[in-house]
């Protein structure tokens, strides 16, 4: 009992939940990733887009003793819906705070269907860590996290899925071991389809999405460093 507790202790990531508490989480690997750089901010070449969302990709694809994979690829749509997108947007309509948002879809039973990434393109964006502008892969390696099931984990300020981050910041392209230890959990060898089994027998087709997920549109809060707020 003591190591249990100990165990739950040190567990930092949380899982996206519906309202009855099904833990989130795609049963058909690999999780597609459509991309559209027509509104992405003018000082980034296609080429330098591409590599971030590659980048971001990759970390969360090929962990050890984790099946978790994201490819490229125009996704099955459903309704009106891409199953996975990642797009910018001019004039800002979320929160004024948020270098992003993202809107996740799923059965009641949990299992995700699609998700749609947009990104603050009123901001200022690198691929290169410069300061006074967001990292472009870091941005998309936090929100792919939740494309995949995460939530935020509050306690790591290193951890990919901090809530907040700084302009310049690099941290988030890497996965922090609870990152990956997430994905492990959601994602295990072996697969999660026969894992879930049990909690589809009663669901609706997958293909008919009931079920519409928190929005998260506070993705990553602007905090202002010291230099700045002086000025
Ligand atoms: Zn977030």
């Amino acid at each position: 009992m003591l190591l249990a507790a100990l165990t739950t202790a040190a567990l930092a990531f949380t899982v996206n939940q519906t309202d009855d508490g099904r833990e989130l989480r795609w049963i058909e690997l690999p999780v597609l990733v459509a991309y559209d750089g027509a509104e992405a901010p003018a000082n980034l070449t296609e080429a330098q887009q591409l590599e971030a969302l590659q980048g971001a990709m990759e970390a969360w694809s090929h962990l050890d003793e984790s099946a978790l994979a994201l490819e490229f690829g125009e996704p099955e749509p459903f309704d009106a819906q891409e199953a996975g997108s990642v797009s910018w947007e001019r004039g800002w309509q979320g929160n004024a705070e948020a270098v992003a948002r993202i809107t996740s879809w799923a059965t009641e039973s949990g299992v995700l269907l699609g998700y749609e990434i947009v990104l603050n393109a009123d901001l200022d964006w690198s691929t290169d860590g410069a300061e006074g502008a967001w990292d472009l892969q870091g941005a998309l390696t936090h929100e792919l996290g939740h494309a995949i099931g995460l939530g935020h984990n509050d306690s790591d300020d290193e951890a990919t899925m901090f809530p907040t981050a700084r302009e310049g910041e690099l941290l988030k392209r890497d996965l922090a071991w609870d990152d990956e230890d997430a994905a492990r959990y959601l994602y295990p060898v072996g697969g999660t389809a026969a894992a879930l089994l049990p909690a589809l027998g009663c669901t609706t087709s997958p293909m008919n999405p009931t079920y519409l997920v928190a929005l998260l549109p506070l993705a990553l809060l602007r905090r202002r460093s010291a230099a700045a707020a002086t000025r």
